[in-house]
């Protein structure tokens, strides 16, 4: 729709009917976090002010490696109560060389994600009209999967301890949490997800080494599976899971997998879909009770921070997912094709594309995209 008509019924509806506000809370982090977290916020800005029925209010939250280095934490102690006032959060990146990676992580991301319970973390792993993969002759309709990760216990629970420390005998012990509960949920969640898009669900899991916990989780896809006979299922231990990804990537539909298992196979996915500029995520409390987050994939990429050539696709596609998940689906898809039609174009490109445009102008590349008529797609 050109952006004249928009603007005249956003201010149709303005007039009419007031529309519905938003409060996001936006993390940037470190790194290139604050880079890509500033499109995002000028994504969902533009967006908001073509959208009749929404109104989105943003406020930056600094929690990050200098908040840590003066307050001895990443987060205020009453961090979580201020966030559970936002419909949704937005998290850029986290990782500084002068706070330890899991201080960092844990304090705020794991923070967040285990005390919200975002037990969902969905990471679409889909090869875009105009990007490039790595496996030969492949194109996007046999690369399009979505993972879905468990994402507050496994073997991110948190749960262990050092013993000995400092000694010849020093010993550290990670235990991996699996709940029935928590493994039947992220299974359902998958399930429902594959039988509503008319997708095959592949289940990961390492039930032949993974005495305990393995087991546990493939007994109980065997019986959330025998709840949709209607949805293709199938168990792959992790190991052949990596091999057939890039094997046979059109096999996979929802991809089921634990909290570390999820985690290395979906970098394996943006590999094969571009790299971590293409993977974006959300990290959903689905019911609801308390606001979700959503990120890129990608971290604080301390190698090319302060440039301003990270490829902010990947936050871009993310601030997309949040509006999806706010109720406006159509505009994850204007995103995800806006996002298209600017490879497809090919002129603007960031270095890890090939080019050597900057995060800002692949962003104006994206928002003009979105101002015009969507194109039809061409066939892959
Ligand atoms: P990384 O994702 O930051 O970077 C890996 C490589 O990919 C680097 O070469 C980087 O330049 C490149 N890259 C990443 N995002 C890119 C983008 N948008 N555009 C272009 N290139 C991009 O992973 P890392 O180097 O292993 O970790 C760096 C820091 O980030 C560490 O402190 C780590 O703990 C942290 N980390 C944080 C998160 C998170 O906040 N969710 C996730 C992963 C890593």
């Amino acid at each position: 729709m050109p952006i004249d008509e928009f603007r005249r019924r956003k201010e149709a509806v303005v007039n009419d009917v007031e529309p519905r506000n938003f409060r996001i809370a936006l993390l940037p982090g470190d790194g290139i976090g604050p880079e890509v977290t500033t499109e995002a916020r000028r994504l969902l800005g533009a967006i908001s002010s073509l959208e009749p029925s929404m109104t989105l209010e943003m406020e930056n939250f600094l929690w990050n490696a200098d908040f840590y280095l003066k307050t001895g934490s990443m987060m205020p102690p009453d961090g979580l109560k201020t966030l559970c006032q936002f419909d949704a959060i937005y998290l850029g990146a986290v990782g500084d060389l002068r706070v330890p990676d899991h201080i960092a992580l844990r304090q705020l991301i794991f923070a967040i994600r285990q005390g919200f319970d975002q037990y969902v973390n969905l990471r679409p792993v889909r090869l875009l009209r105009g990007g490039s993969t790595p496996l030969a002759g492949r194109g996007p309709s046999e690369l399009n999967m979505i993972f879905v990760r468990e994402n507050c216990e496994g073997e991110y629970s948190g749960v262990g301890e050092t013993l000995f420390p400092d000694s010849a005998d020093e010993v550290a012990l990670q235990t991996s949490v699996f709940s029935r509960k928590g493994v039947e949920r992220i299974l359902r969640y998958a399930f429902s997800l594959a039988k509503s898009n008319g997708m095959p669900l592949q289940s990961i899991s390492k039930g032949n080494a993974l005495n305990y916990t393995g087991v546990l989780w493939d007994r109980i896809f065997a019986e959330v599976s025998a709840e949709y006979p209607e949805v293709p299922a199938t168990n792959l231990l992790v190991d052949a899971a990596a091999l057939h990804m890039v094997l046979h990537p059109e096999r996979f539909g929802v991809v089921v997998a634990s909290n570390l298992f999820g985690d290395i196979l979906t970098d394996l996915g943006a590999a094969l879909v571009g790299g971590l500029g293409f993977a974006a995520s959300a990290n959903l409390c689905p019911d609801k009770r308390f606001p979700s987050m959503f990120e890129p994939v990608h971290g604080s990429a301390p190698d090319i921070a302060g440039k301003g050539v990270a490829n902010p696709f990947a936050a871009l596609w993310a601030a997309g997912m949040l509006l999806g998940h706010l109720g406006y689906p159509n505009w994850e898809t204007s995103v995800i094709e806006a996002i298209e039609m600017v490879l497809v174009d090919g002129r603007v490109r960031t270095p890890d594309l090939g080019g050597s445009a900057s995060t800002a102008q692949l962003t104006d590349a994206v928002l003009e995209a979105l101002r015009v008529p969507m194109t039809p797609a061409p066939t892959s």
